[in-house]
């Protein structure tokens, strides 16, 4: 019989961290919790099977599933030494929780204290000795089950919470403000109108029967895998909507049963900074819900548990130094304090900011609790571009006082317009891509989610660092300030007050995620730590802690990687700031690029109306490029420099406008009729699959003759200088080996003539970029006489899914919300398609030219996905511009790691035929129980 349920606790566990798939990140480190001694509630997990199985099965459960939960409540019930639904002694109340494989905070539904009726309430009551206690646990319960499990929670901002109109209205009618000073009597009232409430809106009864109810949440759990919100959150994160939930049943333990009782959740180091050292936030006399909603402002664990519950705090500290020693990561711990007595409710790996991974990852190989392969493997390869994101810092601060301070929970500085309601700053961006907005909220919840997604930062009024807005701003890399309770906000006129200032609805503030300061208006921001050593030298690597941690991560990525790096760069400060990030060449200069400056000389090439007038105006040309060539080859020293020939269609560099013909003929004095002729001439009805690329030196060869005479020219004054260079000149947009042969044809004859000239000879190749299909299905032709492949993946991109990269953002958000693309295939490779071009473009390249040097230089070339397939590709290199660079090498070393480690397993199973060292060995000699002697190893 199919396994559906497995129990945890002190007398027995089934599962173990180990099992996440099957139970969730919640379920399995549960288990492996209870596993090692550690004081959890007991309880049970169904599995993420089920909710595969209620989705495909019009959300009905597999027969045997019944039955099972049937047994597990008994186990609870015998481990807690309670009855579920007791009249006579104190009764059993469960959690029902969500659990998925990766954490997904906030997004699916919860329901606590289930269990509570008409008549457990009274015996909660009397053994419990707090009648205040179990009616308040009441009113809650049938609150969280009205709004999860009967559906009643407002289905947007303009719908009411019925439970929260009759709450109200209690406390107006009582006189007090808080729900904590509602007395018994009124919380009894509150039950009786929150069940009317119920059977009004439901048309059913409040149920009574305590499995009855535990059905309900497991129902509700499952079915909140597929909310909104859940889906969101899903497609941000990449996370497979296939995975579903696991549902963890557990005993409840309360922190908010008097004063000896307290609840919080605390990360082992600091998930914004990862300095070392226990943080979070703890209430007393409360439940886990009353701290992460940022409504009660919580008291800071590091500061006063210590003093408020001593011997709880010191149980808590060993049983948080276990957990970290033992997940080797930051931990994220949920517990309650029930009477003095610790329990653990959850812990899990914390999310971070890139910041506080680096720093952690790379200290945590200091301390010898990691190897250099696990911090490089566990740092989200993109997170590190946070590390090189400007700060609030300098000059920029001067003169400016902060208007408040609140807690610095997520780094970054961020300047924008306020924003009050998530769905206003989701309509903004939605109109403008490039606003900037900060959105301004008492707290956030996982409604707000859509909007904190587009908001440059975040600023709350209340809630601590372990609040919901600061969790999942710093899983997304944003900063954010919370908790700054001078702040008040009033939504219905938009506006918040602080310091005696009022500020509307898009007036400019500034928020400090480092220092927690919020300001004024917008404050210009400094380099990062990182470039302020690297670029601007303005500090050195012993006074910037963060920079020796970017730097130790960095040269652990470049010991491990096996693709090489290079970068895009058009100049010769570009390459410079490159090779300090790390380039060891350049995949691609686009020569171009290097018009911008001198574009009406450009303009006067474009416009020239035979070859001898083209001629003629591309003499200035080939002087300005030379000296661009000449100052890249200095600056990279020896290493090698891919530059490509002229690419974009002309027509995208002539003036368009009468107003600006009008002015280009004054300064070239060429006629104004004969300038817009020539524009018109010019014009393409589909310019990117029309006079670009090879086609326009095939059809003008005097420009490739001058490029090339630039590139070579160049190269032999910088020989002479002593200077190595190695150029590797690219042809754009070949399909087919008879146009490479046109232009290489060009180039060669070029290189002899400047070399006979200078009677120097300099080391180059010719090579191709691949960016049509034609050029992959042919490329054992192509190789033939291409020295080198780059795949432009941005122009393969387009061509080999017929999109237009210029246009296809009309539709790509609807593509990716109705999950026909999981993710923009002009950001991250699709690698079935493209990819699958790029592998008959390997393939055959090395057919007929075994050699042939590979490297990829579209925008792919900085995505840690594509990174990845790139390294299984087995190309030599990956290009990209310079700040993703540091993402490159991380994403390299990442995808050799990984694959060292596929070897192994595969190695492990199929040689020796072992289970024992199942993903720990790295190679079959260390394999523990040294079953295969004498077999070969095969992941060497
Ligand atoms: C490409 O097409 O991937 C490429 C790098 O060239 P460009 O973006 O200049 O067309
Ligand atoms: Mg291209």
């Amino acid at each position: 019989m199919a396994k559906y349920v497995y129990s945890f606790g002190k007398d027995g566990t089934d599962g173990d961290a180990t099992m996440k798939n099957l139970l969730g990140g919640k379920g399995a480190n549960l288990a492996e919790m209870a596993k090692i001694g550690l004081p959890v509630p007991s309880g049970f997990t169904i599995t993420t099977d089920v909710c595969t199985y209620y989705y495909a099965n019009g959300r009905n459960y597999p027969p045997e599933l019944q039955g099972q939960v049937e047994e597990a409540m008994k186990k609870i019930e015998a481990t807690m030494g309670k009855k579920f639904g007791d009249t006579n002694a104190l009764p059993l109340l469960v959690s029902c929780r969500s659990g998925a494989r990766e954490s997904m905070p906030g997004m699916m539904d919860t329901v606590l204290n289930i269990g509570l009726n008409d008549k457990t309430v009274e015996v909660l009551a009397q053994k419990s000795g707090d009648e205040r206690f179990a009616w308040d646990c009441y009113r809650r319960f049938v609150q969280m089950y009205g709004d999860v499990v009967l559906d009643m929670k407002p289905k947007d901002k303009t719908d009411i919470d019925p439970f929260e109109e009759i709450l109200e209205a209690k406390k107006k009618k009582a006189g007090v403000k808080l729900d904590s000073e509602l007395k018994p009597e009124h919380l009894k009232e509150l039950v009786t109108e929150f069940k009317a409430a119920v059977k009004k809106q439901t048309g059913h009864d409040f149920p009574e029967d305590p499995m009855e109810q535990v059905w309900g949440g497991i129902g509700a759990v499952f079915g909140s895998w597929m909310n909104d919100r859940a889906i969101v959150y899903r497609r941000t994160y990449g996370i497979p909507h296939e995975w579903g939930t696991a549902v963890n049943v557990q005993a409840m333990v309360f922190g908010n049963m008097g004063e000896a009782c307290a609840t919080g959740v605390a990360l082992t180091r600091n998930g914004a900074t990862g300095e070392k050292g226990i943080t979070g936030d703890y209430l007393i006399n409360a439940q886990g819900e009353d701290v992460v909603a940022g409504i009660r402002m919580p008291k800071k664990i590091e500061d006063s548990l210590g003093k408020d519950m001593p011997k709880s705090w010191e149980e808590f500290q060993k049983v948080a130094m276990i957990l970290e020693n033992h997940y080797k990561d930051i931990q994220d711990i949920e517990f309650t304090i029930e009477n003095q007595k610790l329990w653990m409710l959850q812990t899990r790996n914390a999310k971070r900011t890139g910041f506080a991974a680096v720093r952690a990852a790379v200290d945590m190989v200091n301390e010898g609790l990691i190897t250099p392969e696990m911090a490089i493997s566990r740092i989200p390869a993109n997170d590190v571009t946070q590390l090189l994101q400007p700060i609030f810092g300098g000059a920029g601060l001067k003169g400016k006082t902060p208007l408040t301070k609140g807690i610095n929970a997520g780094p970054g500085a961020a300047t924008g317009q306020i924003c009050f309601q998530p769905e206003d700053a989701e309509a903004i961006w939605q109109k403008d891509n490039s606003a900037k907005l900060i959105l301004v909220r008492a707290s956030t919840t996982p409604e707000d989610l859509r909007g904190m997604k587009v908001a440059q930062g975040i600023l709350t009024s209340s809630g601590g660092a372990a609040s919901h807005a600061a969790l999942v701003s710093r899983q997304m890399g944003k900063a954010c300030v919370c908790g700054c309770d001078a702040i008040e906000i009033n939504y219905k006129a938009e506006t918040m007050s602080v310091g005696g200032k009022t500020f509307k609805k898009g007036d400019w503030i500034s928020v400090d995620g480092f220092t927690g300061n919020v300001y004024e208006g917008q404050v210009p921001t400094s380099p990062s730590e990182v470039l302020q050593v690297l670029f601007t030298k303005e500090l050195k690597p012993k006074d910037a802690p963060l920079y020796q941690c970017f730097q130790q991560l960095m040269s652990w990525s470049d010991r491990f990687r096996k693709l090489g790096v290079r970068t895009n760069a058009d100049n010769p400060q570009e390459a410079g700031r490159a090779i300090a990030l790390g380039a060891e060449g350049i995949g691609l200069t686009r020569t171009e690029h290097m018009f911008f400056d001198r574009i009406d000389d450009f303009r006067a090439m474009i416009l020239s109306e035979n070859v001898a007038e083209r001629e003629k105006a591309l003499e200035p040309l080939l002087k300005y490029q030379q000296a661009d060539f000449e100052g890249i080859f200095r600056e990279m020293k020896g290493r090698p420099v891919t530059i490509r020939l002229l690419d974009p269609p002309l027509h995208e560099f002539v003036p368009h406008t009468d107003h600006e013909q009008e002015e280009l003929s004054q300064k070239l004095s060429i006629p104004k009729g004969k300038i817009a002729q020539r524009v018109n001439e010019l014009h393409e009805e589909n310019p990117m699959l029309g006079h670009r690329g090879c086609r326009l030196g095939i059809v003008y060869p005097e420009i490739t003759r001058m490029q090339a005479t630039a590139i070579f020219q160049a190269a032999v004054d910088v020989m002479k200088d002593g200077i190595d260079c190695h150029p590797e000149i690219m042809i754009p947009l070949v399909g087919n080996i008879t146009e490479f042969r046109n232009q290489e044809a060009i180039i060669r004859a070029a290189a002899a003539e400047v070399f006979k000239k200078a009677g120097v000879t300099v080391d180059y190749l010719i090579g191709t970029m691949i960016e049509l299909p034609r050029a992959c299905v042919t490329a054992d032709r192509v190789a033939e006489g291409a020295e080198f492949f780059s795949f432009g993946t941005n122009d393969l991109t387009q061509t080999g899914l017929g999109i237009s990269r210029d246009d296809y953002g009309s539709f790509i958000n609807d593509y990716q919300e109705k999950d026909i693309f999981p993710a923009d295939p002009f950001q991250t490779l699709d690698q079935e398609g493209v990819g699958g071009l790029m592998k008959i473009g390997v393939k055959k390249g090395r057919s007929t030219r075994p050699d042939i040097k590979l490297g990829i230089c579209g925008e792919h070339g900085g995505d840690p996905a594509s990174v990845k397939f790139c390294h299984g590709l087995g190309l030599n290199y990956v290009s990209c511009s310079p700040l993703r660079l540091p993402v490159a090498r991380l994403a390299a070393a990442q995808a050799a790691i990984a694959e060292k480690k596929e070897k192994a397993e595969k190695c492990c199973k199929e040689s020796c035929g072992c289970d024992c060292c199942q993903g720990g060995c790295s190679c079959c000699s260390c394999c523990p129980c040294g079953c295969q002697s004498g077999k070969s190893c095969c992941c060497k």
